[in-house]
């Protein structure tokens, strides 16, 4: 890429605060920037060009010196987040023109900080996916090659910033929906441990399982926003009242000591030579920055992903069971109010998620509740237990993040199961509730693959400093897509 503004948030924001360039004049380079490589990619279902330029304005008109570093520094945000007075679809027909009445917590935070909006990314409908294929809406393409997809669910917020067309973006991870499109798109993207950031005004999915998180070139970025959108929120009872550090701060560099364990369960079978070859030699480098690595083992891995495929769309088909036409989006006509709800929902859901719904409403079902439910509850202690006991060996796990680079669009859309299977070293992080950063860790084929660290709960902390030592010794997160 030969853009002449900054692609990075540091970057960015230091140029701001320096006065080389304004907001305004930043925001304008990114709006021709989505101009000339938006059609291709697709990663956006809104843009809000005006309400951008008309924000930096005003973040040029009130910066201070003592500015938040995200201050008048464009972002895009994926569309499970509520925008108030933008439209908010989750990728979903049945949210179509749904225009939400107030801002999500994160998007308040963001604009309070003085962050400017490019607008809403598309992602897997109900973030249920993880290619972005499921939107409702069009597919994103992944800007290394725009005949695979950016994974997903969050593709639209992965791509725009491998795009170039943000330094960064939100999105969410309810299985894997941050780390895996960062993987597949070469960008550095962070899950913060449940409870971390307050998911209030994200639409619901999993609620036990989503969190949100940000996406950017390097850890240090990820650093500077997960700084403004943590917190404890009163309108989120999940949120966990603890203070925020300042992980600004924790960028040290420095590594030595720290205690790596690598989960032999993660290199699984199928996973592509390529993809193991950059994960062991990301691991080595952080041997050679000092850490001391070890294997460990975490047993019940293989159990994570049908434990997740019980409690998530479980946790869907309750929350998805507000969508009957008459409260959010477009309504079907119908004979009956019956009538009414049943082709709403028949139509205006995908295949997927009425896939999800029905599983879920059958494993909540009275006679299958505690075969499967409560059975899968009991397991997904086990695989937090699994953690609990590695962490007291170790300060940080590295492991592969998805067993593939990007693939092709349409590969896997027709196949749930080999769909389900690029998740398989991301669900067991949300089943425990950990946090996980994910950055570029090189190539195969051409494509970029990602190491994924995995920290004990609220050590956000040693994740980016690791992710940001990493950084210093190596430059997979300069590197840019020829698009
Ligand atoms: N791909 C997983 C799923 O489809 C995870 C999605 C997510 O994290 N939102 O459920």
């Amino acid at each position: 890429m030969t853009e002449r503004y900054p692609t990075t948030v540091a970057a960015a924001s230091a140029a701001l605060a320096a006065g080389e360039l304004s907001s305004a004049e930043l925001t304008e380079a990114y709006l021709s920037r989505i101009e000339a490589v938006e059609p291709t990619v697709r990663a956006f279902l809104t843009i809000t060009a005006e309400r951008a330029l008309e924000r930096a304005r005003r973040a040029d008109a009130t910066r201070r010196a003592d500015s938040s570093p995200l201050h008048g520094v464009p972002l895009a945000i994926k569309d499970v987040i509520c925008t108030n007075g933008v439209p908010t679809t989750c990728g979903s027909a049945i949210l179509e023109g749904f225009v939400p009445p107030y801002d999500a917590t994160v998007v308040e935070r963001l604009e309070a900080a003085g962050a400017v909006s490019l607008g809403k990314l598309n992602c897997d409908e109900f973030a249920m996916g993880s290619s972005t294929e499921t939107s409702a809406y069009h597919i994103t393409r992944n800007p290394w090659d725009p005949e695979r997809v950016p994974g997903g669910s969050s593709g639209g917020s992965a791509a725009v910033v491998a795009a170039g067309m943000a330094p960064a973006s939100l999105g969410t991870d309810t299985g894997g929906s941050i780390r895996q499109p960062a993987a597949l798109c070469g960008v550095s993207g962070l899950k913060p441990t449940y409870g971390r950031v307050s998911r209030y005004g994200l639409v619901a999915f999993g609620s036990s399982l989503d969190q949100i998180g940000p996406f950017a070139w390097t850890a240090a970025d990820l650093a500077l926003i997960l700084g403004v959108i943590a917190g404890h929120d009163p309108r989120d009872g999940t949120s966990a009242p603890i203070p925020v550090p300042d992980y600004r701060a924790a960028l040290t560099g420095e590594i030595r000591g720290l205690r790596v364990g690598v989960p032999r369960e993660y290199f699984v079978e199928g996973m592509e030579p390529g993809v193991e070859a950059a994960t062991r030699e990301a691991i080595a480098a952080l041997k050679d920055l000092g850490a001391d690595v070890v294997e460990v083992s975490l047993p019940h891995t293989k159990y994570a992903l049908p434990t997740y495929y019980i409690i998530a769309p479980a946790e869907a088909s309750a929350n998805l069971a507000r969508y009957d036409g008459v409260r959010y989006g477009p309504r079907e006509p119908g004979e009956t109010m019956w009538d009414e709800i049943e082709l709403t929902r028949g139509r205006r859901f995908g295949a997927e998620v009425r896939r999800r719904i029905m599983l879920g409403t059958y494993a909540l079902s009275a006679g299958y509740y505690d075969a499967y439910y409560k059975r899968a509850q009991q397991v997904r202690t086990l695989i937090k237990r699994d953690f609990e006991e590695a962490f007291a060996q170790v300060d940080v796990l590295a492991t592969p993040t998805s067993p593939t680079v990007a693939f092709k669009i349409g590969q896997k859309l027709d196949d749930p199961l080999a769909m389900y299977l690029t998740d398989v070293c991301t669900l067991p992080i949300n089943l425990a509730g950990m946090p996980s950063l994910v950055v570029p860790c090189g190539f195969s084929e051409g494509l970029p693959v990602g190491l994924q660290l995995i920290g004990r709960p609220f050590a956000e902390e040693t994740l980016l400093r690791t992710g940001d030592a990493y950084q210093r010794a190596t430059d997979w997160h300069t590197r840019r897509p020829a698009l």
